[in-house]
């Protein structure tokens, strides 16, 4: 319309367009997967460093499409939390993973199971209700439970986030920090959230033997957990040696690869006494 640069604005038009028909895309295919009941949780070790025993596991959801093929949640968490299915899903996520857990726990694993809470946790109104819901039907040890939150969660409204974790944290349930280290801002919300762990984000770690800078920087953020009085869990542990550095710089539990995968189904031996080999 300018006469210059007009090629560009359809250019960037277009990119929109294709962001909005992916977006579509992506609703109508979580819309479906709901209806149908497509989405599974995945679940993947948590190893307590010091003890060398496995008592802990991450959640980690999964959709199934309609082909059967395994879609990770990279794909669809940022339209569903775009679009205000995250809280169908938040929901969805709660309900499967702790009658899961009381599953396990009448089984005699007595695991402690992490679940991801999405950025946008503190406007449903639903939440702390359906939890405390369920912590009473299923009769599950709150304690058993941890939910992990991201900065995200908490810049928009940092009081209603810190609010949101005491209403759920006064009935036993642990927080953790998750990807620590990557936000503007991780040491000022660290400050503010009332969190028992932080996991330090996975960038800092994956090359941690190569990388001089990613070893100060974990030694620094575990220091950092340390002092506050809460625990430290890297992720995307993916091999020994890494775990050896994370062992010496006091890293107090290790996820990734090398511990294990996201599996569908927990296969470690009843209770947590199972030794990594
Ligand atoms: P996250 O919470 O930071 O989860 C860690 C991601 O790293 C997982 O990806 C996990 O499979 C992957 N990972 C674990 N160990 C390794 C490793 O050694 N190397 C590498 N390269 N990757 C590793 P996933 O399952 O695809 O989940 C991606 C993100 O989706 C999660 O990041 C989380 O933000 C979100 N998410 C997953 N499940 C849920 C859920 O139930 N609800 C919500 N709201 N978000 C979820
Ligand atoms: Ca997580
Ligand atoms: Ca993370
Ligand atoms: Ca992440």
């Amino acid at each position: 319309e300018e006469g210059r640069g007009g090629w560009h604005l359809f250019s960037s038009d277009e990119r929109v367009r294709e962001r909005m028909q992916n977006r579509v895309y992506w609703k109508e295919q979580i819309e479906q997967a709901l209806r149908e009941d497509r989405f599974l949780l995945y679940f993947q070790p948590v190893l307590d460093i010091c003890t060398n025993t496995i008592g802990h596991y991450e959640v980690l959801l999964r959709m199934r499409d309609p082909r059967g093929r395994i879609i990770s949640p990279g794909q669809f968490i940022p339209v569903a939390e775009q679009s205000g299915l995250i809280h169908s899903i938040d929901h969805l996520v709660l309900q499967k993973a702790i009658t899961k857990q009381a599953r396990l726990w009448s089984q005699g694993y007595k695991l402690t199971l992490s679940i991801n809470l999405s950025g946008r946790v503190v406007d449903d109104p639903e939440l702390v209700p359906i939890l405390e819901d369920l912590l009473r039907t299923t009769g599950v040890d709150p304690s058993s439970l941890m939910f992990e939150v991201t900065e995200t969660a908490a810049v928009a409204d940092m009081m209603a986030a810190a609010n949101l974790m005491h209403k759920i944290k006064a009935h036993g349930c642990q927080f953790a920090l998750d990807d620590f280290g990557v936000g503007f801002s991780s040491f000022f919300h660290l400050k503010q959230l009332p969190v028992d762990y932080v996991k330090i984000d996975g960038m800092f770690v994956r090359q941690l033997v190569e990388n001089h800078q990613d070893r100060v920087f974990v030694k620094a953020l575990s220091e950092i957990a340390k002092g506050l009085g809460k625990k430290a869990i890297a992720e995307f542990v993916e091999d020994a040696e890494a775990l050896i550095l994370l062992r010496e710089y006091g890293v107090d539990y290790a996820q990734g690869y090398y511990i294990g995968r996201p599996a569908p189904h927990i296969i470690e031996a009843p209770c947590s006494e199972g030794k990594l080999a």
